[in-house]
């Protein structure tokens, strides 16, 4: 089954492979939220930047994901404060907070059309201990003045056609988008402000020569001062990964008839769960309601993971029982372990950008920017979370299996189960 995004996203015009030796300020590997939020706003300052994609822009997470804009990370924002210190904490909320309406600001700007809404998410409780958990979040999100509600079982029955959950957290920031229209969008940007971006055109090697990066794709090269890397968890290198890699699959059905689509999630609100093996759902733009959980399709378990999609749909929706999928889906997501992005700065003006851990629309954008006022200013006072030399997740082929066989397991058992 194809991945519905790609199926509906607007299309653009291609960009052509590398197949010269040219010269840039600033050179970007890697066309997703990232690398493209960088090479706009490179360009839009007057710099010479290239952008080289292996495969097609959004290839990766940009074009696979859920399309929720949220306001910060999984880790609630005192946590995120704990785990890197109080100032380096409080400096990363704030950049994230604001970043859906970065997004939706870019959005507008350049004219991009991606399904944009703007009515929030809902964060939903599957059990009272999850209603627990969504209080102490919205305490923290009260604290920083953050418009976040918590609504009642009640309230949240009229907001997702749904009596399934114990209560929800309504984040008023925050909204949906069709991911790979918006990735496309950047690109299209970025292109019309003139930065060179490149398909088709993997960067087999990089070498410091110096004064800079040469970096050589299989017919061409570009030679840079500045170096961005934005692979995230699509790396084309056989390398151990940095990173955790974690699968997370979607399914979408065809376009639900009005009078289900007036009683389902009526305000178009992008939804999750506080279930440990979390689901999310919503709606797209024609009224295909997506739903999605941890998982790989194109690996054993892919007959479990569309069924437990199947029944998992119908009990939240018990209209939706025996409605099929049209598309499916899944894509990979760099985790790391504290949910916390990373950027690993090595001294040779190159720095690395990875370990979004499913959060990556608009702290992507967010990172991206800062990533090019890196470039510009060559100050490390930009960054969102403080740079580091080096950075590898420790044991992250084992937690990949541990993952991926764990949700085979909750999805085979929720599979048998009436939900
Ligand atoms: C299934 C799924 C659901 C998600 N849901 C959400 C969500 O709802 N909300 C949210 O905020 N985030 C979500 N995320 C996370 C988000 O999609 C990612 O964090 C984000 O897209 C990362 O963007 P990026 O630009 O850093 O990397 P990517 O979009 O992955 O782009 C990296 C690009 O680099 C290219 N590349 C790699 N190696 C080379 C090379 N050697 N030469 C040239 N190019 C190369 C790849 O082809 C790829 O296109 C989800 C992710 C997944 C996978």
């Amino acid at each position: 089954m194809e991945n519905l995004w790609a199926a509906t996203a607007p299309a653009i015009t291609p960009f052509a492979r590398l197949e010269a030796d040219i010269t840039a300020d600033v050179a970007i590997i890697g066309g997703g939220y990232t690398g493209l939020s960088a090479a706009l706003q490179l360009a839009e300052a007057g710099k010479s930047v290239v952008l080289l994609e292996a495969r097609s822009m959004g290839y990766g997470g940009s074009g696979r994901n859920v399309g929720l804009i949220n306001a910060g990370l999984w880790t609630p924002p005192d946590e995120v404060e704990t785990l890197i210190g109080d100032t380096s904490g409080k400096k990363l909320n704030a950049a994230l907070a604001g970043a859906p309406a970065l997004v939706m600001a870019l959005i507008e700007k350049h004219n991009i059309e991606c399904e944009l809404t703007k009515t929030g998410t809902l964060h939903c409780a599957h059990s009272e201990k999850g209603l627990a958990d969504l209080k102490a979040r919205l305490a923290q999100q009260k604290a920083r003045n953050a418009p976040v509600t918590l609504l009642s079982r009640e309230e949240a029955a009229e907001r997702l056609g749904t009596r399934l959950f114990h209560g929800a957290l309504h984040d008023a920031r925050a909204g949906t988008l069709q991911p790979l229209a918006y990735a496309r969008g950047l690109a299209r940007a970025a292109r019309d402000n003139g930065a060179q971006l490149f398909e088709d055109s993997e960067v087999i090697r990089a070498v410091a020569d110096g004064t800079g990066w040469r970096l050589e794709t299989r017919e061409g090269s570009v030679k840079a001062s500045q170096l961005i890397e934005a692979t995230n968890a699509y790396e084309c290198r056989k390398t151990p990964p940095r990173y955790t890699p974690v699968y997370y699959m979607q399914c979408a059905t065809d376009p639900l008839p009005d009078e289900l689509r007036r009683k389902i999630l009526p305000g178009g609100e992008g939804c999750w769960d506080t279930a440990m093996v979390m689901s999310s759902f919503r709606l797209d733009a024609a009224g295909r309601l997506i739903i999605g959980g941890v998982g790989q399709l194109d690996a054993p378990g892919e007959r479990v993971h569309f069924s437990w999609a199947a029944r998992k749909m119908a009990q939240i929706f018990p209209d939706l029982k025996g409605q099929g999928f049209s598309h499916g889906w899944h894509g990979r997501i760099a985790m790391t372990g504290d949910h916390v992005p990373k950027i690993m700065e090595t001294g040779d003006n190159r720095i690395s950008i990875f370990g979004y851990s499913g959060r990556g629309i608009g702290p992507g954008t967010v990172f991206g920017q800062a990533a090019a006022q890196w470039a510009l200013r060559g100050d490390r006072s930009v960054f969102p979370v403080p740079a580091v030399p080096n950075y590898r997740e420790k044991r992250s082929q084992i937690m990949a299996r541990y993952y991926q066989a764990g949700a085979v397991a909750a999805h085979l058992t929720g599979a048998r189960r009436k939900g």
